[in-house]
């Protein structure tokens, strides 16, 4: 493999993208695992290797005594048609192992438009791309990520599916792979890992025919509903302290810190908000270790503090001034991604990070306080003139605002309201920034998705026509210049819409959109909603049932997969947001009664008094 690897590597773009070896990936010839993974992500390295959720199971897996994880990514299309004319089955960066030598092969699924990726994958490195196919020799192939808690327009890809945080269930697939009473026979362990929880085996699941709308119906032996695994304590939980460091520039090049997980802030359109409950905060000891550890083991000048919203996090005053101080010496900065709208969290990022020439991207979401009501996005337009007034006061000249269009009983003022928010922050940069260069302002627009496991899982998406017209009234009402509009595909959206609410019928048209030429969906220069519509067509697929609205007292296509909030909490929110009444945040206030915490389980808070 080594050689016949390195014949191509003259012939494709960004080489570096195949050739492993980086700093901190394993070297596998100093490995003795009998249990073996490859880790997948299903997009191209620059991608790929930024992401936290492999990076922590690469570390939990090459840290067990028995166990070795190698990395593989999508190859660009330049990559995969070389391979293709030299019958160069799709390997591993590590030991360019093809993928079929592995016992697992883990693949996140992150996002809709990377499904024909997975079969392409599947179908470069020879492993059948249906379940069903594989035999004995193949290795297990398993999905985990968000869209494992609907996995279902994929499900029939997968041997089995991890639901929730994939630490503890992964060394449990581990240990239970190498029991002798599994006796190396898929079937029985297949069966077996079904008990564990977090674990959901579609192949023990069978489509109704008289209503495919439901969820599948488990077979004998499998459980009724799959429960959502969910680490208590973010502290047991091992940090990637020496992460491996890409070789091609990476989407985000920087050393990373998960201080919480999850978000109670219960944003109504919001999945992660909904799927990663209850909120687990890791220690500020924890959270200072690990950052020092990091940056000694890869260099890097900027560390991260991630979660969902990282400004709050309970104790970020106190380890943002902490790390200020320590991290200062060493000429390294500090970034926190996902800002709320409001002054604390833009004085916040001032202070750990200046703003001037970077700018500051904020998320309303809506246009008017009701909308935003609606949504329970607690931002008031007070708190958006004091967060713009905070950041153009410390000199920011550069903002980017993301709204989306669709949401549930969107009206003309609504939209109206985009622009006037514009204007406003126009207006303030006018009085706090007199005499500096024009603003920079861009507006990214987003079509509205309803996601499963939301408030709005029964709410209709805009058709294309539709999501046009709002765009077209949005951009009328906008200001001629010093506005730069951008907003998401309307195909893709719609694509995604489909996927998002999808059940197991959409499986085929995945296979056939590939078959196609459908690769790289996600990237604008490769996505062809032609090629999409041929394959809707030649698979009888209903899109406007998938896009449109749901019965409220129907089953729904992932019913059976429990991320913990219940179906009444999430119709308790649906009403509440059609009658324009937020519900708090329950970090702060009393429980809302999602149904995720339990006597071991809650809100993990490190700073109770905030
Ligand atoms: S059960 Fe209550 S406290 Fe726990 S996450 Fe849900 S709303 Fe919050």
């Amino acid at each position: 493999m080594w050689n016949r690897v390195e014949e191509v590597l003259g012939d494709v773009r960004r080489p570096s993208r195949y050739v492993g070896g980086e700093v901190n990936s394993i070297d596998p010839g100093q490995v003795d695992a009998d249990v073996r993974f490859a880790l997948a992500y299903p997009d191209l390295y620059e991608v790929g290797t930024s992401h936290l959720g492999l990076s922590i199971l690469y570390a939990v897996i090459n840290a067990h005594p028995h166990a070795s994880a190698e990395r593989v990514y999508m190859p660009d299309l330049d990559m995969e048609q070389q391979m293709r004319e030299r019958a160069l089955p799709l390997f591993t960066l590590e030991s360019r192992t093809p993928l079929g030598d592995f016992d697992f092969l883990g693949i996140t699924l992150q996002y809709e438009l990377t499904y024909t990726n997975i079969i392409n994958m599947l179908d470069l490195a020879g492993i059948p791309a249906w379940a069903d196919d594989r035999g004995a020799d193949d290795p297990l192939v398993i999905g985990g990520g968000p869209n494992a808690l609907n996995v279902e327009p994929v499900a029939p890809f997968f041997d089995l599916v991890v639901l929730g945080d994939g630490e503890e269930v992964v060394l449990d697939l581990l240990e239970l792979y190498r029991d002798p009473r599994t006796g190396g026979d898929r079937k029985t362990f297949l069966e077996r890992s079904s008990d564990i929880e977090g674990v959901y085996v579609p192949s023990g699941y069978t489509l109704d025919p008289e209503d495919p709308q439901a969820p599948p119906r488990p077979l004998e032996g499998f459980p009724e509903r799959v429960r959502r695994r969910i680490v208590p304590h973010l502290d047991d939980v091992p940090v990637p302290t020496r992460p491996v460091l890409p070789f091609a520039e990476a989407v985000h090049d920087r050393a990373v810190v998960e201080v919480f997980r999850g978000c109670t802030r219960g944003c109504r359109f919001c999945m992660p908000g909904m799927i990663y409950r209850p909120v687990r905060e890791r220690s500020p000891e924890r959270v200072h270790g690990c950052v020092h550890e990091i940056l000694a083991n890869t260099g890097y000048e900027e560390i991260s503090l991630v979660s969902l919203s990282s400004s709050d996090y309970s104790a970020i005053e106190s380890v943002t001034t902490a790390l200020a101080e320590s991290l200062g010496r060493q000429h390294t900065s500090m970034s926190l991604p996902s800002l709320r709208v409001d002054r604390f969290s833009v004085d916040l990022a001032n202070r750990v990070r200046a703003v001037r020439n970077t700018g500051i991207t904020l998320a309303p979401e809506a246009g008017t306080q009701r909308l935003r009501d609606v949504i329970n996005k607690g931002v008031t337009d007070e708190d958006f003139g004091d967060a713009v007034r905070a950041a153009f006061s410390a000199g920011c000249d550069q903002l980017k605002l993301y709204f989306m269009l669709g949401l549930p009983t969107e009206r003309e003022e609504d939209i109206l309201g985009i622009a006037e928010m514009v204007e406003r922050a126009r207006r303030i940069y006018v009085e706090v920034g007199v005499g500096r260069r024009p603003l920079k302002l861009n507006l990214s627009v987003a079509c509205f998705i309803p996601k499963p496991h939301t408030p709005f899982q029964w709410e209709p998406q805009l058709s294309i026509e539709a999501f046009r017209d709002r765009i077209s009234t949005l951009r009328h009402a906008l200001p001629r210049r010093g506005v730069r509009l951008s907003y998401h595909d309307p195909d893709s959206s719609r694509l995604e819409g489909i996927f998002a609410r999808g059940d197991r019928r959409l499986a085929p048209m995945i296979v056939e959109a590939h078959r196609r030429g459908a690769r790289l969906d996600g990237w604008t220069e490769h996505f062809d909603p032609g090629v999409w519509e041929e394959a809707e067509k030649a698979c009888s697929v209903d899109a406007a049932g998938y896009l449109g609205s749901r019965d409220l007292a129907s089953p729904l296509p992932w019913d059976h997969l429990d991320s913990g909030v219940s179906r009444e909490f999430l119709l308790e929110e649906r009403a509440r947001a059609l009658a324009e009444v937020r519900t708090p945040d329950c970090r702060m206030g009393s429980c809302s009664a999602c149904g995720v915490c339990d006597p071991t389980l809650g809100n993990e808070v490190v700073n109770p008094d905030v």
